[in-house]
């Protein structure tokens, strides 16, 4: 047995595909500053379900239930809606020069 763990799956998912959309062709004109992305991050979060997990044989067992083409897909949405909602109420103090 490896050592104990907690993580939520569902948020390391959202942190890898949110990091992974700011930075494709898609989204070039979304603020990446660190407010915005964990801004996106934690409001579609909210919004889903978690997969809490204790080990890292369980974490890797979730990980490949979750990482299905409909799961993502289902994600991805709540993650595009997250990303419009934060780019038009940002945080951000400062207008963000092109990162
Ligand atoms: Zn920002």
């Amino acid at each position: 047995m490896s050592e104990p763990i907690l993580v939520n799956v569902t948020e390391e998912i959202v942190r890898g595909l949110v990091s992974f959309l700011l930075r494709g062709p898609e989204y070039q004109t979304f603020c990446k500053c660190q407010t915005c992305e964990y801004d996106t991050v934690a409001l579609t979060l909210n919004a889903l379900p978690s997969k809490y997990v204790t080990s890292l044989e369980s974490r890797d067992e979730a990980f490949k239930m979750m990482n299905v083409p409909e799961n993502i897909e289902l994600i991805n949405k709540g993650i595009i809606h997250a990303l419009h909602a934060v780019s038009k109420h940002p945080r951000h103090k400062v207008e963000p020069t092109s990162l």
